[in-house]
């Protein structure tokens, strides 16, 4: 069954299609939707590559990738055989220009076979610096001259620092319209992620409390237990601040402090969001030195495993001084947040994978009960837990049953998995199915990411221009450096982070 909304007939070409994030993400996806009915009857998936493949080796590869990558298991054979005759491969190297004209035929091949104009995606999963050289060449052939039809999605990392952002999105405006260009932030695909906007702006009982009358300090904190694996290469350039900061995070904070929009419209919400990221306080070199601090990880050992320090991993510069580690302390300075600050952590090889936001609320005005009532007295605190486990609990204080008064603090939870039998769409799913019906609530606008570059720029300057003496200053399985520790401590708070198998 298709979805009445989707009957548009779509042709998906993906570079890099014999990639990792093809393998694990983009056809998984588009394998479920189908299982789903959201995709039109008239499609096609061409993967190109330099690789040299048939249609059905590729085919088979893909098979295998669903295999083993998709949330649904192994493709059953019924539904794979159906499937699989969308699927084509065009062996292409991106810096030739003729291979621009074979994909022009085969889109023009498949349009005449179905007797009408499809839809085409150009997703770019491959390494950043093909963009400008994918994006010339679909403009030199006129692959992309309709705006209406014609959609480009790229993945991060959007520029490498604020020059670069701008003069990526100057060359993609010179081809495209803003309508074409989806920018991936695949934690905005998140279905916790999603649900901060219902949880905020459907639910009139949050809106008095969510400022600085009542809101101490937020934290947000993306932790990893995983360490940088063979992507040293990649990551020594990066950083924590670069590969998660600038984007994930921020994108995060946007959503726990944006204005209510007007109404659910792509730019309506992305306005918004841009206006957080405008009223958050630039740093001067001192303050960077106050308000960020970075981490490298040491050797150590997780679950009994010996890993090794991020300096000794495969390909690694022993000599790097690429932080696996950040933490900040932001400011929007704007009517509804002055003076609340908004920690943000992330970090690799830490002791927990988890995704948390943590909304610390003020101490209650004046305390009724005698101090001995409550030995762990504790302020309310919201906490949307993103992943792995998919939830929101708001802590508040109760009576422990029992003949004399004392309180504890207890958790009021929503968990998805007890809520909803249907399991969460994975992030992709959601990402290429507003792709195909054009929808870009989702997806990062150009001015966005450039503000957040602009945001984290003095950051970046300032690290880069000063090499840590301390790296590595974390071991594996840790929460990360003690200065991160020392961070938040100065202010009177403590990182939060949600106990192993939280009580439901
Ligand atoms: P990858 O596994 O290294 O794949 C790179 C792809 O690019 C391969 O399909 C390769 O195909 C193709 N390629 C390289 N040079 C080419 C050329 N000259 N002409 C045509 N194709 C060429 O990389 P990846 O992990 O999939 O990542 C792709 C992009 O997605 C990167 O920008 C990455 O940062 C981003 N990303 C990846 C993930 C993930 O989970 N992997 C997540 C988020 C973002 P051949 O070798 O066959 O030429």
């Amino acid at each position: 069954m298709n979805s009445p909304k989707n009957n548009q007939p779509t042709i998906f070409v993906i570079f890099g299609g014999t990639g990792d994030l093809n393998a694990r993400k983009l056809a998984p996806a588009l394998y479920n939707l189908f299982l789903d009915g959201w995709l039109p009857e008239q499609f096609a998936i061409i993967g190109t590559g330099r690789t040299e493949l048939t249609d059905q080796a590729f085919q088979e590869k893909l098979l295998a990738d669903i295999n083993q990558f998709s949330r649904n298991g192994k493709a059953k054979p019924a539904t794979w055989t159906t499937f699989a005759p969308h699927i084509y491969y065009q062996v292409a190297d991106v810096k030739n220009a003729d291979t621009y004209q074979a994909f022009a035929g085969h889109i023009a091949h498949l349009e005449k076979e179905w007797s009408t104009k499809a839809n085409v995606i150009y997703y770019l999963a491959v390494a950043p610096e093909f963009f400008p050289i994918i994006a010339t060449n679909l403009a030199k052939s006129k692959l992309a001259a309709d705006p209406e039809c014609t959609r480009i999605v790229i993945e991060k990392p959007i520029g490498h620092d604020l020059e670069s952002a701008r003069a990526l999105n100057k060359l993609l405006g010179e081809i495209f319209d803003e309508q074409q260009i989806y920018r991936i932030d695949h934690y905005l695909g998140k279905e916790t992620v999603q649900n901060i906007m219902a949880f905020r702006f459907a639910n009139a009982i949050l809106e008095p409390l969510w400022n600085r009358n009542y809101i101490e300090h937020v934290q947000i904190s993306v932790t990893e237990q995983l360490g940088v694996g063979d992507r040293s290469g990649y990551y020594d350039g990066a950083g924590a601040l670069r590969d998660m900061i600038q984007n994930h995070l921020l994108q995060l904070l946007c959503l726990v402090a944006m204005e209510p929009p007007v109404n659910f419209n792509a730019d309506e919400v992305r306005n918004r969001k841009v206006d957080v990221l405008r009223a958050m306080r630039r740093f001067t070199p001192e303050e960077v030195r106050e308000s960020a601090v970075r981490g490298q990880y040491g050797p150590g050992w997780i679950e009994g495993k010996q890993v090794p320090g991020y300096r000794e991993e495969k390909d690694a510069n022993p000599q790097s001084n690429t932080e696996t580690f950040a933490a900040v302390k932001f400011f929007v300075d704007n009517w509804r947040w002055q003076g609340v600050p908004f920690y943000v952590r992330t970090g690799k090889r830490l002791h927990r994978s988890a995704s948390i936001i943590s909304i610390q609320f003020k101490d209650a005005p004046h305390c009724v009960f005698p101090p001995e009532t409550g030995e762990s007295w504790q302020q309310n605190r919201l906490i949307i837990s993103i992943q792995p486990e998919m939830s929101i609990r708001l802590q508040v204080q109760a009576k422990r049953p029992g003949l004399d008064m004392m309180l504890n603090t207890v958790d009021m939870v929503f968990d998805y998995k007890g809520t909803y039998i249907a399991e969460a769409p994975e992030a992709y799913e959601t990402l290429l199915l507003d792709t195909m019906l054009g929808d870009q609530t989702l997806f990062m606008r150009g001015d966005q990411v450039e503000a957040a570059w602009d945001l984290v720029m003095p950051i970046l300057n300032s690290w880069q221009g000063r090499t840590s003496q301390s790296f590595p200053n974390y071991s594996a399985d840790s929460w990360g450096p003690e200065v991160a520790e020392a961070l938040i401590a100065r202010d009177g708070f403590h990182w939060f982070s949600l106990p192993l198998n939280a009580k439901k």
